[in-house]
C-alpha cells in the first residue's frame, strides 16, 4: 500500500520529459473553450485504482483535454465513456460514467495505467501497438514469457507465467469507434473475457 502510494506520488512529481511537461502545462494554460472554467490538472496523471489488482489496463497516454484536464486516467473524454461503460458491464467499475475526480467512480479488482503518463503533442504515440509492445517488453523483463507473442490485434491473447494473461484491444478512440473498427460488442467481449479468466483463476 505504501509502495503504491509512493509510486503514485513519484509519477505526479515526475519531470523527466521536459517537452511533455511543457506541452501539458501549455494546454492547461490555453484550455479548450468548452473547459474554460476548469483548472486543468496539467501534471503527470497517476494510475487509477488500487494495486494489487487482477486486471491491469494499459493505455497509451492521457488526452490533452481529457485526463490532462481531469487528472484521472480516461476521465473526461469519449474514450473514457467507452472504457468505463465496458468496465461497469463486466463488474470492474461501480458506475458506467466518468466525468471528474470526484464523481464517485470506483474500480473493483482493476487498475488503469498508461505507457506514457503525460499528454503528448499531436496525441502521439498514437498506434495501439505501442502499448502492446511496451507491455510485451515488460513481460519479457519479468520472465513471464520467453516464447513468441502474437502480433498486436483486437483479441490477441497470450498466456503468461503464473496464470497471467495478456489481452489486446483496439483503443476506444473516436478514430476507431466512429469508423466501426471497434464496436461496443467487440470492446465488451474483451472485458467479459478478462472477467472469465480472472474468475477461473480465483
Ligand atoms: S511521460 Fe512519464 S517519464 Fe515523462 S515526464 Fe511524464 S511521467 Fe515522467
Amino acid at each position: 500500500m505504501k509502495a503504491w502510494e509512493n509510486l503514485q506520488r513519484q509519477i505526479v512529481a515526475c519531470d523527466r520529459c521536459p517537452r511533455l511537461r511543457e506541452y501539458c502545462q501549455q494546454i492547461g494554460r490555453e484550455k479548450r473553450r468548452a473547459f474554460a472554467d476548469w483548472e486543468y490538472w496539467a501534471q503527470p496523471v497517476p494510475n487509477f485504482g488500487q494495486a494489487p489488482a487482477p486486471l491491469l489496463i494499459v493505455g497509451l497516454a492521457p488526452a490533452a483535454h481529457g485526463a490532462n484536464r481531469t487528472g484521472r486516467m480516461f476521465t473526461g473524454d469519449k474514450s473514457g465513456e467507452w472504457l468505463y461503460r465496458a468496465l461497469h458491464k463486466a463488474g470492474f467499475a461501480n458506475q458506467p460514467s466518468s466525468t471528474n475526480r470526484n464523481d464517485g467512480l470506483k474500480l473493483h479488482a482493476c487498475v488503469i495505467t498508461a505507457v506514457c503518463h503525460c499528454a503528448p503533442p499531436d496525441n502521439k504515440p498514437a498506434p495501439d501497438e505501442i502499448a502492446w509492445k511496451a507491455v510485451v517488453s515488460e513481460v519479457r523483463r519479468r520472465d513471464w514469457h520467453s516464447g513468441r507473442v502474437p502480433v498486436f490485434g483486437h483479441g490477441a491473447k497470450q498466456s503468461l507465467l503464473g496464470g497471467r494473461w495478456l489481452l489486446g484491444s483496439y483503443h476506444p478512440s473516436q478514430q476507431n469507434t466512429f469508423t466501426g473498427k471497434l464496436t461496443e460488442p467487440m470492446f465488451d467481449k474483451i472485458f467479459a473475457q478478462a472477467r472469465q479468466l480472472i474468475d477461473r483463476n480465483s
